[in-house]
């Protein structure tokens, strides 16, 4: 009905109406996720996490989408934080503040102290969670002042009297300066404003960049340096990681059955898929993930599939195993993977053993997964290439 037409008794009875019915939707919506997260069905959507499904395919905000993630993964601990969703006893921001400490012994307790509070005092329940140290005071240069800022006829109030020596204020003890975080953010079409806080080494870096470059950018303007330099680093990842290089030999081939991939299928590979995973799900969406990517045999190696431009495409980690997982069974999976892993170890053992130099990047790869304590790799990713 048109709010216009409503009563003003009527009006208020209709927004508290509403308010209830949103909490419900908000309620269902979040117990939903939490069952879609545990089957892990965004990845055969085409999404490489529940966060990418939320906001790419629901079109949730960034911040919505976290708070509703946070709410289902500490509903499916405590569903009891459903039900006070839905009461509005606790709403998404308190949940998400909370959820990290929450345990089997504390959660009623805590809920209920945060019952209709606001953020302010959920965080004082939290202070009492998590003690923090004091912040000791610290003291912080100030800019140099201008010279017209300290000149005598602008800072009578810095004289005792006068003709009386200048009195030097005392260095101010300054609150310690907020959290620099970096920041790229667009402000008009083509242009972004990019900031961070950068060492002293890399500033040096920067001085030493503009005087060798004086006279290609006379004025030497940080943000083309910047962009030399990301050309130069990209051009120098691509020649370690993707075998791209200026002069490409002609391809010697793969023997038949061989899990090497030759460099000139992972150039083409990389080319045509531009660079992003290519797993599309069966609606059509093909996933956006542009980081740790990998080749991936279409045909796995053990069935027989070829290291050929053909069979082997990009794919981002998460999918990668998702593919690996529906390969070999949701089932058989851990089993074999665990025999697998016993493998790898030797294989990796095998490798270290060789003279320096030889297969780099196979060595860096099977030390990241052992230090990110992830699952030992699939067959079929064991004949794959990160390049991220
Ligand atoms: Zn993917």
């Amino acid at each position: 009905m048109n709010p216009k037409k409503l009563s003003n008794a009527e009006l208020l009875d209709r927004v508290k109406a509403l308010a209830a019915s949103e909490r419900a939707a908000t309620s269902a919506l979040v117990s939903h996720l939490a069952e879609l997260d545990q089957r892990r069905l965004y990845l055969a959507e085409g999404c490489s996490s529940l966060f990418t499904y939320c906001t790419q395919v629901l079109h949730l905000s960034e911040h919505a989408a976290y708070g509703r993630i946070e709410a289902a993964r500490a509903a499916r601990r405590f569903p009891i934080v459903l039900e006070k969703l839905e009461d509005g006893s606790v709403n998404l921001t308190t949940v998400t503040l909370l959820a990290a400490f929450l345990t089997t012994e504390n959660h009623q307790r805590i809920l209920g102290a945060a019952s209709h509070k606001s953020r302010r005092q959920v965080e004082e329940i939290l202070a009492h969670l998590r003690p923090q140290p004091p912040i000791p005071a610290s003291v912080r240069r100030l800019p140099t002042p201008r010279s017209s800022e300290v000149s005598a006829e602008h800072a009578p109030a810095t004289r005792s009297e006068p003709g009386s020596p200048m009195v030097t204020p005392a260095p101010p003890i300054a609150a310690p300066p907020p959290q620099s975080r970096p920041v790229v953010c667009a402000q008009a079409p083509q242009r972004y404003k990019v900031q961070f806080t950068a060492t002293a080494a890399t500033v040096e870096k920067l001085r030493r960049a503009q005087a060798l470059l004086r006279h290609q950018i006379p004025d030497g303007d940080p943000a083309a340096i910047f962009d030399l330099a990301l050309t130069a680093l990209l051009q120098n990842l691509a020649k370690r990681k993707l075998a791209a290089t200026d002069r490409p030999r002609e391809s010697r081939g793969t023997a038949s059955g061989s899990r090497h991939i030759p460099a000139a299928v992972k150039r083409t590979v990389w080319s045509r898929d531009g660079g992003r995973c290519a797993f599309v799900s069966q609606s059509g969406r093909q996933c956006t993930e542009v980081g740790f990517l990998e080749f991936h045999h279409v045909t796995p190696y053990a069935a027989g599939g070829e290291a050929s431009v053909e069979n082997i495409q990009l794919r981002c980690r998460v999918h990668n195993g998702h593919e690996a997982d529906l390969y070999l069974g949701l089932q058989g999976a851990r089993e074999k993977r665990a025999v697998y892993s016993v493998v790898r170890r030797r294989v990796v053992t095998r490798t270290r053993s060789r003279p320096s130099g030889q297969r780099p990047a196979r060595r860096s790869r099977s030390s990241r997964r052992r230090r990110s304590g992830r699952t030992a790799a699939a067959p079929d990713e064991a004949t794959t290439f990160d390049i991220s």
